[in-house]
């Protein structure tokens, strides 16, 4: 096979700028897809995915391209999920290419993920082509984008190509630069396999369908794969190419990329990062960057009905079986009965998961606040340990706790000038540390604080859009655990802890928030026949005190005896009311109490 006429390629891109229009457009105009089969992004094949813009999972196509001196090329378009929550699988897509083109928003300019982005690409040592879309627009203004593009990487403004991919303007000379720019794979197909997988599928009837990039070597249709971190071995029953289907192939060498099936149950087995080889001819050392994800946000998710339960755990398992990043524990909780501790890599897939439990399986659930993982120093009989929390319930007893160490995250943001006051203080109050700020053309700077990653997962991006008038955008990276003056701060209802509605706050402002949070479940917890005190304390120190008052009149009293069918819509008014509702105790906590953490400023 002749490796200098395959180039494998991906776009990356802020959100919203362009890339799977783009992606359509390479699709059309290579003929991989008739104008006829053209749907709106294609590539997005999730409705989920569709409805927020957001590429989840990255897929991978073949195109042909004939270039203007005559010969055809072998184009694989790599796409790589674009938000930060999944940067692992974004760096093992891009490292499946040899070059990726940064596509730029003419109107909006450089975002905080066209930055991160970038970093990510210059990580795995991509050929960088910077492209700046949507030149249509009456709003663009490509020059000026040019100019800060030319400042941030160093590529003349002049040498800039600008395209629509909305008009289709500019994306054939984009190609062929493409293909003079990045270089063709490298790879011995005599040497033993080395095969990354980039990402996985799961398919009911075939198992795990793995993408994989080939390095070196040759995989052949019956060969024995072996998984190189797990020693797994699955025969390759089928592999082959992505156009718009699957199409089979019998060998795969140095350079392809394609897809292969082994009837892999278990999901765990081929994870993305890992490589592969053959049995028959092991490779002595996989492609380096193999990583275990990690969750990093976790979240108390229960079935309103507890006969939802096992319910709720099938829905998880499924879900599972197509992202091996979600995490799941049974859990009991006294006050919430029997769900599930989730672990998320970050707040959107937080969201994404919640999301399609709720439609796809159409279950009615309670999520709790979400929390980040701490490190606990305890002493304990007079030995010093270390204890992982991952809820608040599990926070060791006050008493006994030494320090508390939690996740620093390094945040790039990016923002018009006239709000970096609002943004350095909305970061402030978010105990961040500020670590840089750089001008990106005549009117965006960008900031660099260093944040805990509580403070984040906490609506801060949110907040960040309404300092900004939605301008603002932001990214982060996980830097390490470091010590803070935590503390638990337990709500009591009723004078009993409730659990689940219990946070880990800075101890600064540990009294503020437990005041807030009182009067705020004060307000959003249905009054009962009798009086209920809300409190916040820390340790056994009360620092809060609301009170809940008694109901006036029980709803359907004046019915007793009275009009039957009235009655019986009022119980079904209620009901219906109660769909939210978790009993805790005797009271009925609504979803809202639950998350009133997350509006407490
Ligand atoms: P992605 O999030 O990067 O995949 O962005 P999309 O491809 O989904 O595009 C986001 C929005 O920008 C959509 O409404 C597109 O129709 C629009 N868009 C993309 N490219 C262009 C372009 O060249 N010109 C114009 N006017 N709009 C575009
Ligand atoms: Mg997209």
């Amino acid at each position: 096979p002749d490796l200098s006429t395959i180039r494998n390629f991906c776009i990356i891109a802020h959100i919203d700028h362009g890339k799977s229009t783009l992606a359509d457009r390479l699709l059309e105009r290579t003929g991989t897809i008739t104008e006829r089969e053209m749907k709106e992004q294609t590539l997005d094949d999730m409705d989920l995915e569709r409805e927020r813009g957001i590429t989840i999972k990255s897929h991978a196509v073949r195109m042909a391209h004939t270039a203007p001196d005559g010969q055809e090329y072998t184009l694989n378009l790599i796409d790589t999920p674009g938000h930060v929550d999944f940067t692992y699988e974004v760096s093992r897509a891009l490292k499946a290419c040899e070059g990726a083109i940064l596509l730029v928003d003419a109107a909006q300019g450089i975002e905080a993920q066209t930055i991160s982005n970038l970093w990510l690409a210059l990580e795995q040592d991509l050929e960088i082509i910077p492209v700046i879309n949507k030149i249509d627009l009456p709003v663009a203004r490509p020059d000026e984008v040019a100019q800060a593009l030319e400042d941030l990487i160093g590529e003349p403004a002049e040498d800039i190509l600008q395209i629509s991919a909305k008009t289709g303007e500019g994306v054939d000379e984009m190609l062929d630069l493409m293909i003079d720019r990045v270089p063709p794979p490298s790879g011995d197909p005599d040497a033993p396999l080395r095969a990354l997988i980039f990402d996985s599928i799961y398919d009911s009837y075939r198992g795990s369908v793995v993408y994989a990039r080939v390095f070196d070597g040759t995989l052949e249709a019956g060969d024995t794969m072996e998984f190189m971190s797990n020693k797994k071995q699955y025969d390759a029953e089928e592999m082959g190419i992505l156009r718009m289907g699957r199409q089979k192939v019998d060998t795969f060498t140095a350079g392809d990329v394609g897809y292969i099936i082994g009837s892999i149950k278990d999901i765990q087995d081929a994870r993305v990062g890992d490589t592969i080889t053959t049995a028959h001819d092991p490779a002595e050392e996989p492609i380096p960057g193999f990583e275990e994800v990690k969750p990093m946000v976790f979240s108390g998710i229960y079935p309103t009905e507890t006969d939802d339960f096992e319910e709720l755990r099938g829905a998880l398992e499924k879900l599972q079986l197509n992202d091996a990043s979600l995490t799941y524990q049974a859990e009991s909780s006294s006050a919430l009965g029997y769900g599930f501790r989730v672990g998320f890599l970050g707040l959107l897939h937080m969201e994404i998961i919640q999301e399609r439990l709720e439609r796809e399986f159409d279950l009615d659930i309670i999520t709790t606040v979400p929390n980040v993982e701490y490190e606990v120093e305890v002493e304990e009989k007079g030995e010093p340990k270390t204890v992982t929390v991952d809820k608040p319930e599990d926070m060791p007893h006050y008493g006994d706790i030494e320090a508390v160490h939690e996740p620093y995250v390094k945040a790039d943001i990016i923002t018009p000038s006239d709000y970096i006051g609002n943004v350095i203080e909305l970061c402030e109050k978010r105990r961040g540390e500020y670590g840089s700020q750089r001008w990106l053309d005549g009117q965006t700077v960008k900031l660099e604080y260093e944040l805990p990653l509580a403070e984040i997962v906490f609506d801060f991006y949110d907040n960040l859009k309404s300092a900004s008038r939605g301008y603002a955008s932001f990214d982060y990276e996980l830097l390490e655990y470091r010590e803070s003056d935590l503390v638990k701060l337990t709500i009591l209802i009723d004078e009993k802890p409730a659990e689940p509605l219990s946070t880990i706050v800075h101890r600064d402002s540990a009294h503020e928030v437990g005041r807030k949070l009182a009067k705020k479940l004060k307000d959003v917890i249905p009054r009962q026949l009798y009086e209920v005190p809300v409190q916040a304390s820390i340790g056994s120190r009360i620092v809060a005190r609301e009170t809940i008052k008694a109901q006036r009149k029980d709803v359907t009293a004046k019915c007793y005896g009275g009009d039957v069918s009235r009655k019986k819509k009022l119980l079904e008014e209620q009901k219906e009311g109660k769909k939210r509702m978790k009993q805790m105790g005797e009271i009925d906590v609504p979803q809202e109490a639950f998350l009133a953490i997350l509006s407490v400023d």
